[in-house]
């Protein structure tokens, strides 16, 4: 076996710039190796500014930042949260450590995300039961926007704040707004998979420059402002280091760079495999840009017969990474017994994309030599089992 050939193609990997020891070197030269520092500071200033918002708050984790949110919105035990059904579990856990409960609202078809007429069904059940939830969380999935202004149009007719998370979606475009900058608060995460990273971390954006000042009080220990160590709430150790924010300054530099090669890899996927009968991949709303985080398709059962795991199989046996769609959060264990509102009486949405859905590899440092081994796996099991249903 050819190992150079037969190097590992990963789904999303680390993908650094070359300036970040510049700015890291500037951290250890100043002695900042801190949780607040000019990188800090910085990092925060420079994201605002590019999803345009009125400031931003730095944090260890997108997780973190979802947290503080919740926080400043006052949820508490007993209150109740909507969230995407179909995502990561990191954009549920937050509400679950507040000890609220959390609602699932399933996706439609034309986005994958929050159905504007599931999230629209639940409100009405909760208004008859005088027990509105105290905020939505709605995901951006693989850089593709929801529908925003359906979602917004709805909580705003109950007064209800929304937080986006647009972990997966910093860079793309909704309607020629960053995503991320249309709810209350917008998350984002700098984990080592996401279309940029700083290894670990998130940033927690808003309007609301008191919010962002209080997170920043929660995020470092709910310290009260004495000459001694006075608290008076429950705090956090949430903030970025000075170091990993001067990596992140660095990536935000080549954030667009990084969009525009995930859409090239999109591009090239779908111009090799989309013309496969029951071979559907993402779509991309409207109005909206997606940043392609990672590249998602279907496989139509009826049409391809090969699932999505025996692909996945057949990719690992070449060294290559894929992953299926997320699990629905309202099928997991942790969520058992959560109320879950579906995009249509007799079916889901979230459930068939989950059934039918598939990741590739769209790491914006795959080479295109990479990508092409990948292409041909694909093309080489879809036409054989195509072949052999005899059509
Ligand atoms: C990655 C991710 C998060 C969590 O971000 P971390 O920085 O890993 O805590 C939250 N929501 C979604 C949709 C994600 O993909």
């Amino acid at each position: 076996m050819n190992m150079i050939e037969n190097k590992r193609i990963f789904l999303s990997s680390p993908h650094m710039s070359g300036n970040e020891q510049k700015y890291i070197n500037e951290a250890f030269q100043t002695n900042w190796i801190a949780p607040l520092g000019p990188n800090v500071d910085a990092f925060e200033k420079e994201l605002a500014s590019y999803v345009g918002m009125a400031g931003a708050a730095a944090t260890s984790s997108g997780t973190a930042a979802i947290h503080l949110a919740l926080e400043l919105l006052g949820i508490e035990q007993g209150d109740t949260v909507f969230c995407s059904s179909l995502t990561f579990v990191a954009s549920a856990n937050p509400i679950l450590y507040t000890g609220a409960e959390p609602v699932f609202i399933d996706s439609e078809e034309e986005t994958w995300n929050m159905s504007p007429i599931a999230l629209a069904r639940a409100f009405e059940d909760a208004q008859v039961n005088r027990k509105l939830p105290k905020a939505v969380i709605v995901v951006n999935l693989y850089g593709q926007s929801a529908k925003m202004n359906e979602l917004l149009e709805i909580c705003e007719r109950y007064e209800v704040p929304m937080i986006e998370d647009a972990a997966e979606s910093l860079g793309s475009l909704y309607k020629g707004k960053k995503s991320g900058s249309l709810g209350q608060f917008g998350i984002y995460s700098f984990n080592g998979n996401k279309i940029i990273t700083t290894s670990g971390g998130g940033m927690l954006v808003s309007d609301n420059l008191g919010a962002l000042e209080q997170s920043r009080f929660l995020a470092t220990q709910a310290r009260d402002t004495a000459k001694h160590y006075q608290h008076s709430q429950v705090g956090y150790n949430y903030r970025m280091s000075n170091i990993l924010a001067g990596v992140g300054r660095a990536q935000l530099e080549v954030l667009d760079k990084r969009v525009k090669a995930r859409r090239d890899i999109f591009d090239r996927y779908i111009e090799a495999l989309g013309e496969i009968e029951g071979v559907h991949f993402m779509p991309e709303l409207e109005g909206t840009y997606s940043n392609r985080w990672l590249t998602a398709l279907t496989l139509d059962p009826d049409k391809v017969g090969i699932t999505p795991y025996e692909l996945i199989d057949a990719l690992e046996a070449e060294n290559i990474e894929a992953r299926p769609v997320w699990k629905p959060l309202h099928m997991q264990p942790l969520f058992e017994g959560c109320k879950f509102y579906r995009h249509a009486e007799e079916a889901s949405v979230s459930e068939r994309l989950f059934a039918e859905g598939l990741c590739l590899p769209s790491g914006s440092n795959m080479t295109e030599e990479e990508q092409e081994r990948v292409i041909t796996i694909l093309k080489k099991q879809l036409s054989r089992k195509i072949s052999l249903l005899g059509i």
